[in-house]
């Protein structure tokens, strides 16, 4: 009986964090002045834009998903990134994930990307545009050895920190999250020029891309920051805590239940799925 009411409640589990979540069905953005409201993994957003689908300098991956809206911001970053890497002859911006529509909450795979400001890129810079099929079902490229110490150095390019080191620049851009592996290396690549790697965090995952968060628009009231990264490039002890041995139960954060939306984006979503 007790491993029956198990199996159901790991069974209910699981078709609640696969369901689809109401966010899904808000096919457009909501019209109004551009709002990031709520945190990131807990929001959503008014006035979001479309990454244009066609342009020079970046190419979107799996457009069929429809998770290429953000705000202004974003949009205007993700552009400013793009000439750049374009202009010094980098490669193509390979761009992943950023929100729906009216944002919200994902069905699996992000916490984040809720409120228009988070984008994943991609550490692989393409020199020619890929096919239509291949942004349908793109490949990534594993950066980090299997031991989770080191990158693969047949697979680590200079370009991959200059790329990581135009984004981390930007004003606007508060924290870039990749793997303790990869922010290794940038730390032992980084030379003199050091003050960048601050907004670049060791995160669980991020083998194969980086995920660049904005600060709050400032005409976002109810947008909610994050404190600033610690000062200091971050290459000291808080990194090499992510290669001790892992004490038992300090592994990948656990999921729990998502905690109630911010009264603004339920009156969003009371209002347009009646
Ligand atoms: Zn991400």
């Amino acid at each position: 009986m007790k491993a029956a009411l198990l199996a159901l409640t790991a069974l209910l589990f699981s078709v609640a964090t696969l369901a689809a979540t109401p966010w899904q069905n808000i096919r457009q953005p909501i019209s109004g002045a551009p709002q990031s409201i709520g945190g990131f993994a807990n929001g959503c957003i008014v006035g979001a834009q479309p990454l244009p689908l066609e342009a020079q300098g970046y190419q979107v991956m799996r457009p069929d998903q429809r998770r290429y809206f953000g705000h202004p911001d974003l949009i205007l970053f993700i552009q400013r990134l793009s000439a750049q890497v374009h202009n010094l002859r980098l490669g193509e911006v390979l761009v992943g994930d950023m929100g729906m529509a009216a944002g919200g909450r994902f069905n699996g795979g992000h916490a984040s990307h809720q409120t228009g400001l988070d984008v994943d890129i991609w550490l692989q810079l393409p020199k020619t545009r890929w096919s239509a099929q291949q942004l349908l079902k793109p490949q990534p490229l594993d950066l980090v050895a299997v031991d989770g110490k080191n990158v693969l150095a047949r697979h680590w390019r200079p370009e991959i920190v200059s790329l990581i080191k135009l984004a981390a620049r930007d004003d606007e851009v508060s924290r870039i999250f990749v793997n303790p592996a990869i922010k290794k290396q940038l730390c032992a690549d980084a030379g003199a020029d050091r003050d960048w790697l601050r907004k670049v965090r060791p995160w669980f995952a991020h083998r194969a891309h980086m995920h660049v968060r904005l600060r709050c628009p400032p005409e976002s009231l109810e947008c909610q920051d994050q404190p600033p990264p610690p000062p200091g490039d971050g290459c000291d002890a808080e990194l090499e805590s992510w290669f001790a041995p892992k004490k038992p139960g300090t592994g990948a954060p656990v999921k729990r239940q998502p905690p109630p939306l911010p009264p603004s984006c339920q009156a969003l979503l009371d209002q347009h799925l009646l």
